[in-house]
């Protein structure tokens, strides 16, 4: 077996004592005689399974007990629908901050479901920072505020949350598990699992109960939060595999420490891949430093004849997934908790040596 280092941005890596632990539990799960993807999810097993792993969740993020925790499918696509079709009427106005490509999508969505206003726009300046709070256009009766807390295309973070009273909901999916975060702060959180919880097909949502009424009426189930609050998130099958998969990543966030220790190692992750790329002439971050990504990290090549060479070489030295997306260009490197610092100091070295041999 020859794993690599896979700086994907997303499927990601996953820790391998969680693959190992995958192998080892299919034919036999649990002692069911069964592998976890071949049992009822209304089963004992499962059903313990779905409460442990909501219990570790609220356990690493601390998540309050006004709050509810929702596995949905769909992804974090079919949060940015459900999010204004929950929370807004039709002529209720909603505020959206748009740092990426992904706060776009978020907008368009909103759009299609109520008065969505873009009340800051990062896009001037190719999505390469967070425009001041003071100049944000924010209307007076906006029923929540949207904010991507990590643009995962430009690698945009926001390292504070926004002031105000309405609820601030943010898509968290290329972020969240990545450090200890304030859930009281927020009126909703959503990710896709792919970056940091577990495989595509489960989708996470937290929500503040006092938000779980839709304000329209007739949406179909599988569109209300309420469903899923109110059935343990089995208003339908579920995609039972993925959440067994998100279980063992979370235990092994537990083993691992929880957030206050991932958030140490993320952050020194970041800062020296960061330091390496700042004190080279070769390789540059276009991203302002205030917002740089712990998560997501592009650089670009100051030759860009040498993208296709680097990629060639850096995937023979074992580093997969560089390339950057093609609206930033160069390389992106995803550095998600399941990528270890060892993958970071490989990618570093070899940047280096890299640079010395086409410098
Ligand atoms: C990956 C990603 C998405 C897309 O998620 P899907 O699960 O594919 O719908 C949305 N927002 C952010 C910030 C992402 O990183």
């Amino acid at each position: 077996m020859s794993r690599v280092y896979n700086f994907s941005a997303g499927p990601a890596a996953l820790p391998i004592g969680v693959l190992e632990r995958i192998r080892e539990d299919i034919p036999d799960w649990n002692g069911t005689g069964m592998s976890v993807m071949e049992v009822s999810h209304r089963s004992k097993d499962f059903v313990e399974l779905a409460a442990r792993c909501e219990q570790n969740l609220r356990s690493l993020l601390a998540v309050p007990d006004n709050y509810s925790v929702i596995w949905t499918q769909g992804g974090a696509t079919l949060q940015m629908a459900m999010v204004p079709l929950n929370l807004a009427g039709p002529d209720d106005t909603v505020d959206y901050v748009q740092t990426g490509s992904w706060g776009k999508k978020a907008l368009g969505e909103a759009r299609k479901a109520c008065n969505a206003r873009l009340v800051a726009d990062a896009s001037d300046r190719n999505f390469t920072y967070i425009p001041d709070e003071a100049t944000w256009d924010r209307s007076d009766d906006a029923k929540y505020l949207h904010i991507t807390s990590n643009e995962t295309i430009a690698g945009v973070e926001y390292h504070e949350l926004p002031g105000g009273d309405i609820p601030i909901v943010s898509d968290m999916s290329s972020t969240i598990l990545s450090r200890p975060i304030d859930i009281s702060r927020y009126g909703v959180i959503y990710a896709g699992a792919q970056k940091n919880i577990g495989p595509a097909g489960i989708t996470l949502a937290i929500v503040r109960k006092e938000l779980l009424e839709p304000q329209r009426e007739n949406l179909p189930h599988l569109m209300m939060w309420k469903s899923y609050a109110e059935s343990d998130s089995m208003t339908n099958t579920p995609p039972t595999f993925a959440w067994y998969v998100a279980d063992l990543v979370f235990q092994h966030l537990v083993e691992q420490g929880g957030l206050e220790a991932m958030a140490a190692i993320n952050r020194r992750k970041s800062e020296k891949l960061y330091a390496a790329i700042d004190a080279s002439d070769f390789y540059s971050n276009p991203v302002d430093e205030k917002c740089r990504s712990w998560m997501n990290v592009p650089f670009i090549l100051a030759n860009p004849d040498l993208d296709g060479k680097f990629l060639e070489e850096s995937r023979a030295a074992g580093l997969a997934n560089l390339k950057g997306h093609r609206s930033v260009g160069g390389m992106r490197a995803s550095i998600y908790n399941a990528v270890p610092e060892a993958a970071v100091d490989a990618l570093i070295d070899f940047m280096a040596e890299f640079e010395r041999s086409n410098g």
